[in-house]
């Protein structure tokens, strides 16, 4: 296993073993992660975690489900399917994820947006907003002029890259709906842990659709954002912790795989 110090140091990663995970103790600011971007990215996609072991991590979230099914959205304490139809499927406990990200939401910081707001506004209103280099949990719910997102389908193996699946993954675009963007802000320091930068997902307020945001106008609605203070971090078998990249070349393929 390949450990930068460096960046465990800076996110302050604890390594669970799996006896570990849950418990009766609620965390507070603390968000959980099980596997690495890095991994997706190299088609790692068979399920390593219950539903039903990550409901006791967090009630906000995404990630995806087992043979990268999808992508999904954790919101209230409800874990939601968005499949390569667009449309979002409650998660019984015992399907599986081979990654996802969730915390107990708990907002520090609440702000209004009542003007229309676009993908590249919120990011820089979040960006003034803050600041500094850790780990945030953002929610916006609100009424949507429309709202591009994208799903990926089922995969078979012997699974293919995530950027070869991505060239033909199926868009949507959802007009005049209201819902929730549901995602977090990661530092650049942690690419190849996540997604540096920002990653959202959306579920429509009737539950019945969404996807990985792509883009969007929000008319108006309200933004909460959560500060994070530890990541927690689980990796399954045959997982190592990534070797920073910050090359650009690493940066064009996340890029065009997240749609940033
Ligand atoms: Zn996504």
């Amino acid at each position: 296993m390949s450990i930068d110090i460096a960046l465990a140091g800076a996110l302050h990663v604890q390594y669970l073993y799996k006896q570990e995970l849950g418990g009766s103790e609620h965390l507070h600011h603390v968000l959980f992660q099980t596997s690495t971007v890095d991994a997706l990215l190299e088609g790692k996609y068979d399920g390593d975690m219950s539903f039903a072991e990550l409901k006791d991590l967090g009630d906000f979230g995404l990630g995806t489900l087992d043979a990268l099914d999808g992508e999904m959205i954790a919101l209230d304490g409800e874990f939601f399917q968005v499949r390569a139809d667009g449309r979002a499927y409650a998660i019984p406990g015992t399907s599986r994820t081979p990654f996802a990200v969730v915390t107990f939401f708990e907002p520090g910081v609440s702000r209004e947006l009542s003007a229309p707001t676009d993908f590249e506004a919120l990011r820089a209103i979040l960006d003034v907003l803050l600041g500094g280099d850790a780990c945030h949990a953002v929610r916006v719910d609100g009424h949507f002029g429309y709202v591009r997102t994208r799903s990926v389908p089922r995969q078979k193996k012997p699974y293919p890259p995530l950027a070869e699946v991505v060239q033909d993954q199926p868009t949507f675009e959802f007009a005049d709906v209201s819902g929730s963007l549901v995602g977090f802000r990661f530092p650049g320091y942690s690419q190849g842990l996540n997604v540096a930068g920002y990653h959202l997902h959306f579920i429509d307020s009737d539950r019945s659709l969404g996807g990985h945001v792509l883009d969007f106008r929000l008319d108006s609605g309200e933004l909460h954002v959560d500060g994070e203070g530890d990541l927690r971090l689980e990796l399954p078998p045959g997982v190592d912790l990534p070797v920073p990249d910050t090359t650009a070349a690493k940066k064009e393929t996340l890029d065009s795989i997240e749609g940033g």
